[in-house]
């Protein structure tokens, strides 16, 4: 018998070409892959991470995001893997607390809070059934670009692998704050926030059917968010100039006087965690909006909104707009993504208002009530609009787009790239 290394091949894309390649295969990479590939067109989604894996987040799912999952047929698939269902929401303002029911609205069921490693695995497995295909553990390098400056392709490469060239009609950077994309593609911060607040969290078993639990007090903030495997995540939140100071001493030290001061009983569970359990801590990014597409790319989740985790927002959003983005990808016009940029501002700029006004830590308990009324209204008026959307590709299996999408192929109406080789290195700008 000849002698044969048994080695793996390194993962490879099966096509030279596909209609929309997707940097970054995480809620908002993952929900717009399997949008598209519903939709019937030919779709990579490239991740460095692998498959399955954890991220920095606090899980915790609000109402729009809830919604989404439902329509694609996805929530029932979350709650078979054990994700508990949170029926209300605990508000402690200092030593008051208002418990608010969260069952009934928009014909849900409650709120999620799943573990990424759940919720995006959940959503590749979603698209690839769909027909989207996933290299995870590929870092994408570089974009490339035809001689009319348009984004048509990304160089990409694994641990093992040798650098691979794909070529696509839209290249979508789906690949979070960093984003490669929107820098290779020159992106224009259109709008950028000044605040920003420090998160320091870890994980405690809990018994079940706890809901969420928010904790204010002058100047710091807290959560209890039950997620999977009888965990709840417990997050500190502070200004970044507390997190500078008091951190110094030990993150584990300092989130637990935070948590004491906000509630003995929150830091009691938080004591209950396993002695070596690690800590994940983000000390905080302001806010941004940038440029949402341009001629041949296109961005989504946060890679082209940011705003801070305190509100708990951000995967609503990438899901929200990877739905938004695939309908317009799917119609092809240039008026479809002027319209889609559009819309994502239209329900960007109050999320950011009111995100912003939580995590700038300049309230009172006297105020901080208000604030989130506010924020209240905006997502009430969000999940309204959601429930009213007209999206085309909502169903679990679609037939083909009867019309070849013409992503972008309006090549003379779209604005050039001023660098019409290569996009590499290119700064971001602000404007
Ligand atoms: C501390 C913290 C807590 C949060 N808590 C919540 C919460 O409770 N609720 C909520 O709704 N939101 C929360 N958010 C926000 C939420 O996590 C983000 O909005 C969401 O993850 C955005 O998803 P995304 O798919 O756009 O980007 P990401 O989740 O950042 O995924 C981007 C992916 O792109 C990949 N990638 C990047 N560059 C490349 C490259 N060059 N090649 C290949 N792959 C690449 C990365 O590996 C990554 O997997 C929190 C955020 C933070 C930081």
């Amino acid at each position: 018998m000849p002698m044969t290394a048994n080695r793996s091949l390194p993962p490879a894309p099966k096509r030279a070409h596909y209609d929309a390649i997707i940097v970054g295969a995480r809620c908002a990479g993952a929900s717009t892959a399997m949008l598209l590939a519903r939709a019937g067109l030919k779709v990579l989604a490239i991740d460095r991470k692998p498959y399955g894996s954890d991220t920095l987040s606090t899980h915790a799912l609000m109402r729009p995001a809830v919604l989404q999952l439902s329509r694609w047929g996805l929530l029932e698939t979350l709650l078979k893997a054990g994700t508990p269902l949170i029926e209300q929401a605990t508000f402690h303002y200092g030593d008051q607390e208002i418990t608010l029911p969260l069952d009934g609205v928009a014909d849900l069921p409650g709120l999620i809070a799943p573990r990424r490693s759940v919720l995006d695995r959940v959503l590749v497995d979603a698209a690839r059934a769909a027909g989207a295909e996933f290299l995870h553990d590929m870092t994408v390098a570089d974009l490339f670009a035809n001689t009319q400056g348009r984004g048509r392709g990304v160089e990409m490469r694994g641990a093992t692998s040798m650098p691979i060239r794909v070529s696509a009609d839209i290249v979508i950077g789906a690949d979070g704050i960093g984003s490669l994309v929107a820098r290779c593609c020159g992106a224009r911060t259109t709008r950028q926030g000044s605040v920003s607040a420090a998160h320091v969290y870890g994980y405690a078993p809990v018994e079940p059917g706890l809901g969420y639990h928010w904790y204010f007090r002058e100047g710091i903030a807290g959560s209890l968010i039950p997620t999977n495997d009888g965990l709840a995540c417990i997050v500190a939140s502070v200004p970044p100039r507390l997190f500078d100071q008091r951190f110094r001493i030990g993150h584990k030290r300092a989130r637990m006087e935070v948590l004491e001061a906000l509630s003995p009983t929150l830091a009691e569970m938080a004591g209950r965690a396993a002695p070596d359990a690690r800590l994940q801590v983000f000390r905080g990014v302001p806010g941004y909006l940038r440029q949402a597409y341009g001629p041949g790319w296109a961005l989504v989740g946060d890679a082209g909104f940011f705003r801070d985790p305190i509100t708990s927002h951000g995967i609503s959003d990438a899901l929200r707009d990877a739905e938004g983005l695939a309908s317009a990808i799917l119609d092809g016009s240039e008026a479809a993504f002027a319209a889609w940029q559009a819309e994502r501002d239209r329900f960007a700029n109050p999320i950011l208002d009111t995100t912003d006004a939580v995590a700038a830590f300049d309230w009172t308990l006297a105020d901080i009530g208000e604030r989130h009324r506010r924020l209240s209204a905006v997502l009430k008026a969000e999940t309204q609009a959601l429930a009213e959307r007209q999206a085309p590709i909502l169903a679990s299996t679609a037939s083909r787009w009867p019309t070849p999408h013409r992503a972008l192929a309006n090549k003379d109406k779209a604005p050039a790239m001023t660098d019409p080789t290569t996009h590499r290195n290119r700064p971001e700008t602000t404007s």
